[in-house]
């Protein structure tokens, strides 16, 4: 089901309609978590729902029971009623795991354990970044992935982007070449790298809080914050900006080639357009035009087909032009970009053009 190197769209239960048509299309697909605590009814309620109006691409449900101030711990068991649930629906398993906390190696071996014993699922690993920035902790986790054999999904905790910290680039990398198919879920533009460098599929969130695991003390024991002013993707520099920092980067550069977007939200409109709109109608175009630009790039990047060490390479260079551009428009430089663009294989090791 889920096959070809598939860009996902991970959203909560209350956006899963909207986002279905953009999920509806070749290497796509959709992720679903609830929208708080302990609604896994909903999911399965929305999962029903979608396949009912004919929804046909591939479709998870993410319990997220890993996230929250209430979240629970690595060493919690499935519930299997809800592990079934997915199964009577007809979805690929996704694990309800807990937090795997830095140093909680039981935990992770309990997760990938119990997860051999379901048939065909997958295990949800929820990981403090310190799994992939720490060589013991990282040894420990490539070693038991490859003894499971079993797919598993990561989900990365930090308190912004985990791909602008360092090592969690080289380590998801090495997770990677484990050898089992691997998702990655929660993430944003890095979402690209990891299909470039294997990753079965990648889901990029809708909003700021699906796009990583927010720390436990940046959630704190109160309901979710309000939304944020939202964000969306500047192509040319491949990293999400507030909306009213697009407008204001067109005004210190006012190159229409550079503002200008045709894709089917924008309409060749400035991007800044959305600048026009109460902040809280701004919210669905920017996550559709940062859809349109995501999808765009993965098929400029792997299309059908592109071998993954050339697409590995593109993504590299594609990282090390974007971070140029946000140079030349003095904008900070977006860590991940730095990052990913170290990736790139030295010239000595690139192979021989024939
Ligand atoms: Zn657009």
């Amino acid at each position: 089901m889920l096959t070809g190197r598939s860009l996902l769209v991970h959203c909560s239960a209350n956006q899963a309609l909207r986002c279905a048509p953009i999920a509806r299309r070749a290497h796509a697909g959709l992720v679903i978590s609830p929208y708080r605590h302990n609604e896994s009814g909903l999911l399965a309620t929305a999962a029903f729902l979608l396949r009912q109006r004919g929804f046909d691409a591939p479709l998870l449900l993410d319990a997220a029971r890993y996230a929250g101030a209430n979240r629970l711990p690595a060493s919690a068991p499935f519930n299997p009623r809800w592990l079934r649930r997915q199964r009577e629906l007809g979805l690929p398993v996704l694990t309800d795991s807990g937090y795997v906390d830095s140093g909680d190696e039981a935990g992770l071996i309990s997760i990938l354990h119990r997860t051999m014993a379901v048939p065909g699922a997958i295990a949800v690993l929820p990981l403090h970044p310190a799994w992939l920035r720490d060589r013991l902790h990282l040894t420990a986790l490539t070693g038991h992935v490859r003894d499971a054999g079993v797919p598993v999904a990561l989900v990365l905790e930090a308190r912004h982007d985990p791909f602008g910290l360092p090592g969690c680039v080289p380590g998801l990398l090495e997770v990677l070449g484990c050898g089992v198919p691997t998702l990655l879920l929660r993430s944003d533009l890095s979402s690209l790298g990891a299909l470039c460098h294997g990753a079965v599929a990648a889901a990029v969130g809708t909003v700021g809080a699906l796009r990583h695991l927010a720390p436990r003390e940046a959630v704190g024991g109160h309901p979710p914050p309000g939304p944020r002013p939202p964000s969306t993707i500047f192509k040319p520099t491949m990293s999400y900006r507030r909306i009213s920092a697009i407008q204001r980067g067109k005004r210190g550069h006012p190159d229409p080639r550079l503002w200008a977007c045709d894709c089917p939200v924008c309409e060749g409109r400035d991007l800044d357009w959305m600048a026009g709109l109460d902040e809280r109608e701004r919210e669905v175009p920017a996550f559709e035009h940062a859809a349109a630009v995501l999808y765009t790039l993965r098929e400029e990047l792997l299309g059908d087909e592109v071998p993954l060490h050339r697409a590995a390479r593109s993504w590299a260079a594609r990282c090390a032009d974007a971070a140029y551009r946000e140079r030349e428009l003095h904008w900070p430089i977006t860590p991940m970009l730095r990052h990913w663009r170290e990736t790139a294989p030295a010239p000595a090791a690139l192979p021989l053009a024939s």
